[in-house]
């Protein structure tokens, strides 16, 4: 069944995408250069497995030579360092991502900021936070909010004078998107308000919004009633919840109450099938970026 008009298929903006990059990697590798991107993961977390299966998934298929390297849970921060020193020093590696969560021992900010700014394709590195306030073009954006961002402009939602409500100040989603958005630039210029767990009145910022971004990791806190009529909703939350009627047990759903709020929103975003396709396909675009740039090339700013 085709899904329903007012919802954003993330897949199949995903899949351009990837088609755009696709192209992008046919046109290195005629010129000799073949991106490589490094996943580095430390500990068995089950989710972080998933995660970087995926993105092995997608980059053989796009063409690019990925690497995993995977770390005991007891790796020392001094270790896990050595790693990335490598990989910085490797010619054959455009991008780096260190798969959170970290265990406890290992200082995240410290390995961050390890990563050489031209191989940080996750865009956690201080310069590239710094060049995403700036607006300076050549850094990298975080994937998922940078995600987030495609898939407005895709999905031709006005941001120029528009009211948008982030629920979330994490440093992964909701900061950086904060800094996208209200940019003065094209395809930005919003005005943007930030919420949090101290936020008074919530409710009441959310339906000033026309675009109401949730990216609290807060399962189903947005409903119906929170969303002015009209507005765009993009749920980026992944809650696993409890549910004895599922094989596993429980289940992963968003931070919006999909079917109550589908029908009051302009448009929103399923979930799944909204950022998470996103959040790859953007990895994928810095990685070849990021491949471009070192071999002097085209694409040394972001894409839009
Ligand atoms: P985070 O760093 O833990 O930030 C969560 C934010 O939500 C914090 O600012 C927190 O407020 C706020 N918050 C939590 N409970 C709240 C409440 N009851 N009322 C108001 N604010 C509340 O999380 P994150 O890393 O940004 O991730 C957010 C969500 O996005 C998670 O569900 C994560 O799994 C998901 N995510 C999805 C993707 C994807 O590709 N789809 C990628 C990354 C993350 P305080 O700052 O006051 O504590």
């Amino acid at each position: 069944m085709s899904p329903p008009s007012n919802v954003i298929d993330g897949r199949a903006l995903a899949e351009q995408i990837h088609g755009e990059t696709s192209r992008r990697i046919v046109a290195l590798q005629a010129a000799g250069v073949q991106p490589g991107l490094a996943f580095v993961r430390v500990g068995e977390d089950p989710a972080s497995q998933v995660y970087v299966g995926m993105k092995e998934r997608m980059s053989a298929r796009l063409g690019i030579r990925s690497q995993t390297q995977v770390l005991p849970e007891a790796t020392s921060e001094a270790e896990l360092l050595r790693l990335i020193d490598l990989l910085n020093a490797d010619p054959g590696v455009h991008g780096i991502l260190v798969q959170a969560p970290l265990p406890r021992q290992i200082d995240p900010t410290r390995v961050y900021s390890a990563v050489l700014p031209q191989k940080d394709v996750d865009g956690f590195h201080p310069t590239n936070v710094g060049k995403l306030m700036l607006g300076d073009p050549t850094g990298f954006v975080p994937c998922t909010p940078a995600g987030v961002h495609e898939l407005l402009i895709r999905s031709q939602v006005t941001l120029g004078g528009a009211e948008v409500v982030i629920l979330g100040r994490g440093n992964i989603v909701g900061k950086p998107l904060a800094a996208l958005l209200m940019q003065k630039a094209r395809h930005a210029n919003a005005t943007v308000t930030v919420c949090h767990s101290q936020t008074r009145d919530l409710a009441a910022h959310c339906r000033r919004a026309d675009v109401l971004v949730a990216a609290m990791g807060v399962a189903e806190f947005v409903r119906a009633d929170m969303v002015k009529p009209g507005a765009v909703v993009v749920d980026v939350g992944v809650n696993r919840v409890h549910d004895p009627s599922a094989k596993s047990g429980s289940r992963l759903v968003g931070d919006v109450q999909f079917a109550a709020v589908q029908p009051v929103a302009g448009k929103i975003t399923p979930n799944p099938g909204g950022v998470g396709p996103m959040t790859i396909a953007l990895l994928m675009q810095n990685t070849v970026r990021a491949a471009e740039q070192a071999s002097g090339r085209s694409g040394s700013t972001t894409d839009h």
